[in-house]
């Protein structure tokens, strides 16, 4: 066991002690590239023996390859390990159903591939693409039903535009909300909506510390759906800590659980070295002036995001 060093946090009202590097599964799903499952599951153990307890995954990622990737990690560690949680009501890129009967399918379907009995958390996976009324009266009253039934333990929804945390938690009890792209070195925006859901007891759990991999010496995928600007500046940003001699990624990495009011942030790989190097940064101490210098390069960056499903949801 070389967990002693790992930091958790409460989740909101949950009472979940999450890690403050959490494993976001969708790698597993070879999103970012074709994986070897092998090494995608020992980057699991790897997770998991560091101290990591937080796992996210969804039925999108991989069109169900991740969750079945990770369900033959997981049934091999004692389910008090770790925090499960996965998403329903998308299924492709432009496959969306937020139906109360497909939601109950989903639900069934997802402990299937994960091999277990219960999910911690079920997040409404991208909302922005539909009606946020039906996300209201009925997607969510659907997984009320599913926490009384004992297959899920909290509820939550995820998402790009700020926005929509806000209009959902102003009218249902919410749990979590998944944001991504919203708390890294290029963009802060999720501080603006923290106090706000700080007060209505929600947990919020931060994804993708670096931005979907602008924030790596490799660079984004070819799908990244960041605007020519934000990748551009972005790669300066890499290129200056090239010179430095820092890797952005160590940078962004600490950056994002360095924040006492970001319980947890979400960091995906299926490389069990990548895993272990993102435990070992977030154990030593933050350059901060460096934070401050690369901060100054992304700042006309700061707070511009993509648009990403409906308009209004924007
Ligand atoms: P990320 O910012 O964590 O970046 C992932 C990329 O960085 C991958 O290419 C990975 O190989 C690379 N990487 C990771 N560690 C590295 C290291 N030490 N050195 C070099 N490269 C490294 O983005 P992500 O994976 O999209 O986000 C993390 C998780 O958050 C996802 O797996 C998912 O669980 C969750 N998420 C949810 C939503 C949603 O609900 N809508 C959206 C985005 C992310």
């Amino acid at each position: 066991m070389r967990r002693m060093m790992m930091k958790y946090r409460t989740l909101g009202n949950t009472e979940l002690e999450v890690s403050i590097l959490s494993f976001g599964a969708s790698s597993l799903g070879s999103v970012f590239g074709e994986i070897d499952e092998s090494e995608g599951i020992r980057t699991v153990y790897e997770a998991i023996d560091l101290g990591i307890n937080f796992i996210d995954v969804s039925p999108y990622y991989g069109l169900t390859k991740a969750e079945t990737v990770l369900g033959k990690a997981i049934k091999n560690i004692p389910r008090d390990k770790f925090i499960l949680s996965t998403k329903a009501g998308r299924y492709g890129e432009n496959d969306f159903d937020f139906s109360s009967k497909r939601i109950i399918k989903s639900v069934d379907e997802s402990l299937t591939r994960l091999q277990t009995d219960y999910i911690d958390i079920l997040h409404l996976h991208d909302i922005e693409f539909v009606s946020l009324d039906q996300i209201i009266h009925e997607s969510i009253p659907t997984l009320l039903e599913l926490k009384k039934a004992g297959k899920i333990r909290f509820i939550g929804i995820s998402g790009l535009p700020l926005k929509i945390f806000k209009v959902v938690s102003e009218q249902v009890p919410l749990d979590t909300i998944l944001s991504y792209c919203h708390y890294t070195l290029n963009n802060t925006g999720l501080l603006t909506i923290e106090e706000e859901m700080r007060n209505k007891g929600i947990g919020i759990i931060n994804a993708s510390p670096l931005s979907m991999g602008l924030l790596t010496k490799k660079g984004p995928p070819d799908w990244h759906p960041a605007s020519d600007e934000i990748k551009r500046v972005c790669r300066q940003a890499v290129q200056f800590c090239e010179e430095q001699g820092v890797a952005i990624e160590k940078l962004a990495v600490q950056f994002a659980v360095a924040n006492d009011r970001i319980p947890t942030t979400l960091v995906g790989t299926a490389n069990p070295k990548h895993i272990a190097r993102n435990v070992a940064w977030i154990e030593e101490p933050i350059d901060m002036e460096l934070v401050n210098q690369v901060r100054e390069i992304l700042k006309p960056i700061d707070q511009k995001i993509w648009l990403s499903g409906r308009k209004e949801n924007n």
